[in-house]
């Protein structure tokens, strides 16, 4: 079976950055199962994967806007220590749910400094190049459930 829209799609993948550091990998445990054609993957990724076929491998390099996105300074914004007082042990790297002037989104505390704190709402990966191995497992079409749900039941899916 052939990779297209709502196909169920199975990977094992690992990621590295420009330096060839691995950022992500599946490779030491289960590969990812996707819904594929629907905004689950890196947009850049979805489109190399389309019209492949279980078995294939690939390599993928993507620009930081067909990945994660360009880094925008505007999602990066100071807030009063204060004002995060309900989270406990505050510390850089720390991942939380703020409302942003953009809506609910996770942020990633950057800095604590006096009594400021620097939210950044970008993707971790956001503004990086990213380089995937990618080996197809498997392909089956999408059961309608799965379609209703927009994602994955069963191995390397969501559970219900
Ligand atoms: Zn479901």
């Amino acid at each position: 079976m052939t990779v297209a829209r709502d196909s169920i799609v199975t990977i094992h993948y690992t990621l590295r950055d420009d330096a060839g550091t691995i950022i992500d990998s599946s490779t030491s445990g289960e590969p990812l199962a996707y819904l594929h054609g629907r905004g689950n993957l890196v947009p850049g990724l979805e489109r190399e994967l389309a019209g492949k076929n279980a078995g294939d491998k690939l390599s993928v390099k993507l620009a930081a806007a067909d990945g994660y996105g360009e880094y925008d300074k505007q999602l990066v914004q100071q807030v009063a220590l204060r004002s995060l007082r309900a989270v406990s042990d505050l510390k850089v790297g720390m991942r939380l749910q703020a409302q942003t002037q953009h809506g609910p989104r996770t942020v990633t505390v950057t800095r604590i400094a006096g009594d400021m704190v620097t939210l950044d709402g970008n993707h971790p990966l956001a503004g990086k190049n990213l380089d995937f191995e990618i080996e197809i497992t498997a392909v089956r079409a999408a059961t309608q459930e799965e379609l209703s749900h927009g994602h994955v039941h069963g191995a390397g899916g969501h559970h219900h």
